[in-house]
This record gives C-alpha cells, sequence and structure tokens, in this order.
C-alpha cells in the first residue's frame, strides 16, 4: 500500500492506494467521528462490493450502526432530489453530527456524498472510496463537492474535503475498458499540465496501463493524486493553480455538452480537448508538430478519441466555450502548454487561431 498526505492544515487527510483495501477497516475505523456509519452507493457498485465493506466494518467493531443508502446509477441522477434520498435515510435514522459518510462509487456518487455531507446539520465527517479510475485520480482528491442544475454541469456544490480517501486497486477490475480509459486521460492530464518524468513513464507503460495491470495502476493512480495533491494544498479554492488541472477541459466541455452527457465520457472529450489545447499552443509557437503528435500518439495509445464528434461545429464549439465556468466576465480563459510538461492558464483573445485550430480539427 502507497500512502499520501494531502496537506491542508487542519482539514489534512491521508490517500492510501493499494489493492484489497475495501476489506481493511482498520484503515477506516480510526476516521469515524462516532458510531453512526452511512455508507452509499448505487446500483450499480452496491451488489459488486458493498457487503464487503460493510460486513469488514460491522465485524471489526460490532457497535457500529452501519446502514446503506444506494442511488439510482449514471450522471442524469446527479441532481438535488437524488440528494434528498441521503439526507431523509439520515434523518430517518436519526443520525447526528457525529455521523459519518461513506461515498462507495465513482465520482458521482463521492460528488452526491460529499455534497450531502457538507450539508447535512451544517457538515459531517465523510470519506471517500473512489471505484472508478477516475474518482480515484482525480474527484475523490481536493474536496470538490456537488450535483447538477438542468441549466448546467456541477453549478450547486461545496468546498467539503474528506477525512480519508482508500483507492482500491482490486475494484477496477470490473470497470468497463472504455470507463479505465476515461480515467487514464486524466492520469496523462497530469503528465502533460507539470510532469514530463511522469508523461514518459505513462508512454513506456501504457499497453500495461489500458490492460488493467495492478500494480502499474496503483503507481500511476498514486503519482496522479500526489500531483493533485500538491496542486489543491497551494490552491485549495482555485484562485490560481489549481485551474490548471482543467487542461482540455473547456474544449472538453463544450463536447459533452453539445452531445448531451453520457454519448462521449467525460475523459473521452478531456482527451480531445487536450489534443485540441495543444495544437493551439503550437499555432501559437509554444510546441511543436513533433510534441503535438506526441499527445496523439499517447492518446491513442490509451484507446482515446484526439478528434471531436462529427456532430460538432465551429459554432457549437464557440457557443459553449463562451460559457464555460472557468470564464468571468466573458473573458475566454484556457488552459495551454508552454512545453509538455508544462500548463499555463492564459486569457484568450486570438479568436482567429481557435478558429482554426477547431475548423481544421472537424476537418
Ligand atoms: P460514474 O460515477 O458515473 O462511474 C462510471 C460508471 O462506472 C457508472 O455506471 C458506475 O456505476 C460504474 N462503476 C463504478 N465503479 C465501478 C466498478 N468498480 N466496477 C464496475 N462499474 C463501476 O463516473 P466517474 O467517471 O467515476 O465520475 C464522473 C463524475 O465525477 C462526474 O459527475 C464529474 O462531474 C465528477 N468529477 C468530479 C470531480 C471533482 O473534483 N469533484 C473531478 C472530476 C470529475
Ligand atoms: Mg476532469
Amino acid at each position: 500500500m502507497q500512502s499520501l498526505n494531502l496537506d491542508l492544515g487542519e482539514r489534512s487527510y491521508s490517500i492510501h492506494i493499494g489493492s484489497n483495501l475495501l476489506s481493511q477497516p482498520s484503515l477506516i475505523l480510526p476516521l469515524l467521528t462516532g458510531k453512526q456509519v452511512l455508507i452509499v452507493s448505487n446500483t450499480q457498485v452496491a451488489p459488486l462490493y458493498l457487503e464487503q465493506l460493510s460486513s469488514s466494518l460491522s465485524q471489526a467493531k460490532p457497535d457500529l450502526n452501519v446502514q446503506t443508502c444506494i442511488l439510482p446509477d449514471g450522471e442524469a441522477y446527479k441532481t438535488l432530489a437524488t440528494l434528498e434520498k441521503i439526507w431523509d435515510k439520515l434523518l430517518n435514522e436519526g443520525f447526528n453530527r457525529k455521523a459519518t459518510l461513506i461515498a462507495l462509487g465513482g465520482g458521482v456518487v463521492g460528488d452526491m456524498t460529499g455534497f450531502a455531507a457538507a450539508c447535512y446539520q451544517r457538515g459531517i465527517n465523510f470519506i471517500q472510496i473512489p471505484t472508478t479510475l477516475l474518482s480515484q485520480v482525480d474527484s475523490s482528491v481536493g474536496g470538490k463537492t456537488g450535483v447538477n442544475h438542468p441549466l448546467g454541469k456541477n453549478m450547486l456544490g461545496a468546498f467539503w474535503q474528506p477525512s480519508l480517501v482508500l483507492a482500491d486497486t482490486q475494484v477496477l477490475k470490473t470497470l468497463p475498458s472504455r470507463e479505465l480509459a476515461a480515467g487514464i486521460a486524466e492520469i496523462i492530464k497530469y503528465g502533460l499540465l507539470g510532469d514530463l518524468v511522469f508523461l514518459e513513464w505513462l508512454e513506456n507503460n501504457m499497453a500495461g496501463l489500458i490492460k488493467g495491470d495492478s500494480q502499474l495502476l496503483a503507481e500511476a493512480i498514486a503519482r496522479s493524486c500526489q500531483s493533485k495533491a500538491d496542486i489543491v494544498a497551494e490552491d485549495e479554492r482555485e484562485g490560481g493553480k489549481r485551474a490548471l488541472l482543467n487542461l482540455g477541459h473547456t474544449f472538453g466541455h463544450a463536447i459533452e455538452t453539445e452531445m448531451g452527457y453520457g454519448q462521449w465520457l467525460h475523459g473521452e472529450a478531456v482527451a480531445c480537448g487536450m489534443w485540441l489545447a495543444a495544437d493551439l499552443s503550437r499555432r501559437l509557437g509554444w510546441l511543436t508538430l513533433a510534441e503535438v503528435e506526441r499527445v496523439e500518439k499517447i492518446l491513442l495509445a490509451a484507446n482515446l478519441p484526439v478528434k471531436p464528434p462529427e456532430e460538432m461545429t465551429l459554432a457549437s464549439f464557440l457557443k459553449h466555450m463562451a460559457v464555460d465556468k472557468k470564464n468571468i466576465d466573458g473573458q475566454l480563459r484556457l488552459i495551454l502548454l508552454k512545453q509538455l510538461g508544462q500548463a499555463e492558464l492564459v486569457e484568450f483573445n486570438k479568436l482567429p487561431l481557435l478558429e482554426e485550430c477547431i475548423t481544421d480539427a472537424l476537418t
């Protein structure tokens, strides 16, 4: 098992990465604030892993009151209405301010459970047990929680840090390969935005990663979490550096929004977005053509798309990019690459260059 620490003063926490962590209650018990525990999962993940987790906790500490709440599966249910099910359960069971919520699932379950914890009696303890690769390397770390509004993704939420993150590589065995690749997109992102050595390691190990090699995945998860932890420790509430984590995301959100959520997975849209960001960086003279091809090669090796979907047009890209919530006062802000392994937040004014970049990608 590898352990990292996210240093946020009194809100600091550990991130453990390894195999079979679900059945190691000794990792979880010290972090419980009381005897009441609600495990939140969904209809997909619960039949696979809920029993293992809840019975190991109950056996290790028989006086715990372990309850479960199983949500419907999917981004479409990441809503305020679904959150009410969690709060209903907490209130019906008489859970108090010392209760702990445990999120057992992908990013959707994690974001909702975290937000439920942030709001319940003005904030209770919560633990993240992410079960997708994407949630293990991204959403479970850093304390962004929330739900979607019909008019915008993740528009309602709070910063609320977990007290522990357990990334169990064993659970990735049941993850569909497309979801695995989507997680790898976010892993490649850490290399591109800040760590050329890691990018090279990924290039050398991609074949094993996409086959689901547990040891390689554990290494990639640990290095990704360390990158994210370093950035979040410096900029918890995204006043500056944390925005770099959105490399590829402004383009990616445009694709997700135009296509409707679920057609393209988030990681797939981000992969294409990172390629566009690399190509736009080349047009600014920051990357060479060979470097853009290197970005393309690693994304393709991870079975990720680099070209936007055929349904997209220049107009649809521009429409959705203008409303991306990273933009303040109508100023388009993009994360671009000064070089491979070094991202930068740019106030982007060269619209013709952006239009050329998108148009060429669409043809
Ligand atoms: P997800 O939670 O929808 O999981 C993808 C699918 O895999 C679901 O059907 C899920 O039930 C299933 N699944 C989960 N674990 C499994 C397992 N071990 N075996 C088999 N199937 C499994 O999607 P995701 O990609 O994990 O997360 C996406 C969400 O995360 C989005 O809502 C996004 O907004 C959010 N997110 C949040 C942050 C953040 O900082 N909070 C960062 C990135 C993404
Ligand atoms: Mg992302």
